[in-house]
């Protein structure tokens, strides 16, 4: 019997593997993945080259609100699997990995109108399920009802040293401390704004991965997901 297809949730705090794990259990699985943290990057984007992110950091939400219309954020898939972030038809994958989008994504995200644009299109991607999606706020508002949820978790510090040294890899100018203070602003940020904060779901499974090895991560989300498709099928 073919295993039914599910939604997977996987939610976070900010560099904390969660990306990766996401995509090596979408590829294992033969399942779409989706990074919505890419999506409220495009739109941070979108808001930075329009001008409508001042000087101190504040947003134009109202512009910003009314341009959402004209934004689309897609993703394109190449040969060797690597996923691609298109805005408005351009690829803006490099850009909106930046230290300069980073700085401004946690107040962009905090905007309801922007979060309801994209939760909806989040939702669509999961029509057929076989789907998994890493974010903020899947398992507590796009997907309520996902059949698996996880939470994953690791100290700041570690969050901050795995940041730094992708960033580095990239040839990125910056210091260990600056990583660090975007990625404690930003937990502060998505853990106190009004819309969707980033809090684990009841029925999310914790994983804090800090000691872990990529391979142990991979070993134990597919145990996960096999422990969901025997309670589907046995009922
Ligand atoms: O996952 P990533 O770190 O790329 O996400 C960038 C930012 O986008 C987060 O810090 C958060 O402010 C926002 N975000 C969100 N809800 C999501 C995904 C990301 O608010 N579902």
């Amino acid at each position: 019997m073919e295993a039914p297809k599910i939604i997977i949730a996987v939610d976070g705090y900010s560099s904390s593997g969660k990306s990766s794990m996401a995509k090596a259990l979408a590829r294992s699985l033969g399942y779409n993945y989706v990074d919505t943290g890419a999506m409220y990057r495009a739109v941070t984007l979108y808001a930075m080259c329009h001008g409508l992110i001042a000087a101190d950091g504040a947003v134009d939400t109202e512009v910003l609100t009314a341009a959402l219309p004209r934004i689309s954020v897609t993703f394109k898939r190449d040969a060797d699997g690597s996923q691609h972030t298109i805005l408005n038809g351009e690829d803006v994958e490099n850009e909106i990995r930046g230290l300069e989008v980073s700085g401004h994504v946690s107040d962009v995200s905090a905007i309801p109108a922007v979060r309801h644009f994209l939760v909806e299109q989040q939702q669509a991607f999961g029509k057929e399920k076989g789907i998994v999606m890493d974010g903020r706020d899947i398992g507590t508002t796009v997907f309520p009802n996902a059949e698996l949820k996880i939470f994953v978790d690791a100290s700041a510090r570690t969050r901050a040293e795995r940041r730094f040294k992708e960033l580095q890899a990239k040839g990125v100018d910056t210091t260990f401390d600056e990583v660090l203070a975007n990625v404690e602003s930003r937990d502060l940020i998505d853990r106190t704004r009004k819309e969707s904060p980033l809090r684990k779901a009841d029925d999310a499974i914790s994983l804090d991965n800090s000691t872990m090895t990529i391979d142990e991560q991979n070993r134990w989300l597919i145990d996960q997901y096999h422990n969901v498709i025997s309670r589907l099928t046995s009922k």
